[in-house]
């Protein structure tokens, strides 16, 4: 499998604060990673220092062989890195359909890309509501148009900062099982979600986060094996 993204040793700042200290941590090709932790541990920090969002002070993040530390967030985004952010921000005065056309794009060059069509058999609410403005949305269709805008710039990475944050039961269940078909699809994602045992379900490999470092990582199977690192460091 080759290496999709790449963090190595990044330290990010807020002003004089330090968010991140060292963070390392890398994505392959088709893999499903999960960025794990308590509140303000640094997940939100990490995922805006890899979008381009914040500027590490210091490390490198490659991808795809590219050096992108030093660039732009429309630029990354134009690379192939979908973002899905905490709140979503969906534009409240496009319609669904606006809302998913605006930024089509084959980025990744896929033989059978996703297309409007796609994404409405993938989220058959969402074409319900494809007249429907942003700002009608209940929280769950939010997220589903979130997701499915980041789909339809057919990326080679797509980032959800808290995936199923606020949703109903069901509406989360469906969401994890949307996650799975995404990487089914051949795109690699990283999730941050607090549902642990659901993840382990799902990603290949995890990282762990406690106050700005990457204090664990490791496989599906090994986070599932060692419970006492989901009561030291995710308060499960
Ligand atoms: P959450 O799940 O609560 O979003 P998180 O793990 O994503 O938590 P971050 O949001 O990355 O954590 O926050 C990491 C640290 O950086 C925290 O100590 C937080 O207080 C600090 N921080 C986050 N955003 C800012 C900001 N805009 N200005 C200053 N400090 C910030």
């Amino acid at each position: 499998m080759s290496l999709l993204l790449e963090v190595r040793n990044i330290d990010t700042f807020y002003h004089a604060s330090q968010a991140l200290f060292g963070v390392e941590l890398c994505i392959g090709q088709g893999e499903m990673v999960t960025l794990l932790g308590r509140n303000g541990m640094g997940k939100t920090t990490t995922v805006g220092s890899i979008a381009g969002l914040l500027r590490p002070r210091s490390g490198v993040i490659h991808f795809r062989g590219k050096p992108i530390h030093d660039l732009d967030a429309d630029r990354i985004g134009r690379m192939g890195i979908g973002l899905v952010p905490e709140g979503r921000q969906i534009f409240p005065n496009l319609t669904v359909r606006e809302n998913l056309v605006a930024w089509a794009a084959n980025r990744n060059g896929a033989a059978d890309p996703w297309t409007l069509d796609k994404v409405f058999a993938f989220f058959p609410r969402l074409a319900e509501r494809q007249a429907n403005m942003g700002n009608q949305l209940s929280g769950g269709e939010q997220q589903m148009l979130a997701i499915g805008r980041a789909l339809m710039t057919n990326p080679y990475l797509i980032i959800l900062d808290e995936a199923t944050e606020g949703l109903a039961p069901l509406i989360r269940e469906q969401i994890w099982r949307c996650l799975g078909l995404i990487k089914e699809s051949g795109i690699a994602v990283l999730v941050i979600d607090k549902y642990v045992n659901k993840l382990i379900g799902i990603a290949d490999r995890h990282y762990i986060l406690e106050r700005g470092r990457i204090r664990w990582q490791g496989t599906s199977t090994e986070l599932a094996a060692q419970s006492d690192l989901w009561h030291r460091y995710l308060g499960v």
